[in-house]
């Protein structure tokens, strides 16, 4: 007898590890390991969440046609063109599982979102980790990159876990110079919280060109990561193909409702990314000033580089973190590294008044006064 055996390159993936959201002995940890906006979702999405419970009974618009329209309309957009996913790691799944399988190679930054190799990894296509360019995509590494057997191109932009972003005109200039059978992702997770005006999050270059998608989510600064709504802007012909494969009740009736109310809360929205900027701000001057090397972000996040010699390196920082009830993100592929997202005024402040006192002592003398 022989058990069932998944596909080959399935069986050979390492299993995810997420972050962590509990510590021992600690009752409410602060987590700043997610990149979630703890400025909170408009309380008229939060209404709109209470009143759908009334109809859970139902199924959801299959084709989530109001919120459609309404980010449609809020962005000046095309309804026919939006498809709205479980998150935006649906639509980035999807546009994995369409587009590439073996012998296929699909393209990406080495310091991004994780999404892109795991999905990679689980259609049994090839994933080629382009190094990063002051930490951002480096637009002409991918351009050598690029092969015959190439069929998706994902640029995570602004960056997840670097936060840097790449500039419109090095967008533009990628896509110029790739093959017409490219499909180029620009996932703009992060759009809401850019304040660097020669950014754009790609929908105009989606509506001239045949082989672009732009991704969004309202995870982030709609502060809705709970509910997993996020959604992609398509040319027509590639909307059709990914309309045929994703699961018809893909985005839940909460999720539809606390989305259209939060997309029409405009005013919320820019409360929250300007929460988000001032402290962004104030951080990265704070963790700057101990002499760390915190990286430029765009995002709700900072990138933190800390010293490579004992006691002061990134992974005891994490661990005086945590002992002290803090969560934040220690990377693999980035050791000398933490990523700290950015919470509310107390969050902030403790946080930096903690990694104060870890880069003025050592751990050695803290335990002895302990
Ligand atoms: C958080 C994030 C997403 C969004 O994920 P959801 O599935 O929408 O919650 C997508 N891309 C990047 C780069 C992210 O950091």
């Amino acid at each position: 007898m022989t058990a069932p055996k998944a596909h080959d390159w399935i069986v050979k993936m390492k299993p995810y590890v997420p972050g962590k959201s509990t510590v021992a002995g600690i009752h409410h940890p602060v987590k700043l390991s997610s990149n979630e906006s703890v400025f909170g979702p408009s309380p008229k999405a939060l209404e709109a969440a209470r009143a759908s419970a009334d109809r859970m009974m139902r199924y959801p618009d299959a084709e989530s046609r109001a919120l459609r329209d309404a980010i449609a309309q809020v962005h000046g957009l095309d309804a026919e063109r939006i498809i709205c996913g479980a998150g935006s790691d649906d639509i980035l799944t999807l546009l994995i599982h369409s587009f590439a399988g073996p012998g296929d190679e699909v393209i990406f930054s080495q310091y991004g979102f994780m999404v892109y190799p795991v999905q990679t990894d689980a259609v049994g296509a090839t994933g080629i980790a382009v190094p990063n360019k002051d930490w951002g995509a480096d637009i002409d590494g991918i351009l050598a990159a690029v092969t015959e057997r190439t069929k998706l191109i994902f640029i995570d932009n602004p960056n997840n876990p670097t936060g840097a972003y790449v500039r419109w005109d090095e967008i533009e200039r990628l896509h110029a110079a790739l093959p017409e059978n490219v499909l180029l992702v620009l996932d703009a997770a992060y759009a809401e919280c850019v304040t660097a005006a020669d950014y754009d999050a790609g929908a105009r270059l989606v509506e001239r060109a045949e082989n672009v998608v732009m991704v969004r989510t309202f995870s982030k600064m709609y502060a809705l990561a709970g509910l997993r709504v996020g959604w992609g802007y398509f040319p027509p012909a590639l909307a059709d193909m990914i309309n045929r494969v994703r699961m018809p009740f893909n985005v839940c009736l909460t999720g539809q409702d606390a989305a259209i109310a939060a997309v029409h809360d405009q005013a919320h929205l820019k409360a929250s990314v300007d929460f988000n900027a001032e402290w962004r701000d104030w951080e990265t001057a704070a963790l700057t000033a101990l002499g760390l090397d915190v990286v430029p972000s765009e995002t709700n996040f900072l990138l933190v580089g800390f010293p490579t010699e004992s006691p002061f390196t990134a992974l005891e920082c994490n661990e005086f973190l945590l002992k002290n009830g803090y969560i934040v993100r220690a990377l693999g592929v980035l050791p000398n590294h933490l990523r700290i997202s950015i919470g509310s005024e107390q969050q902030n402040r403790g946080v930096v008044a903690l990694i104060t006192e870890f880069m003025n002592g050592s751990p050695e003398e803290r335990g002895s006064n302990d």
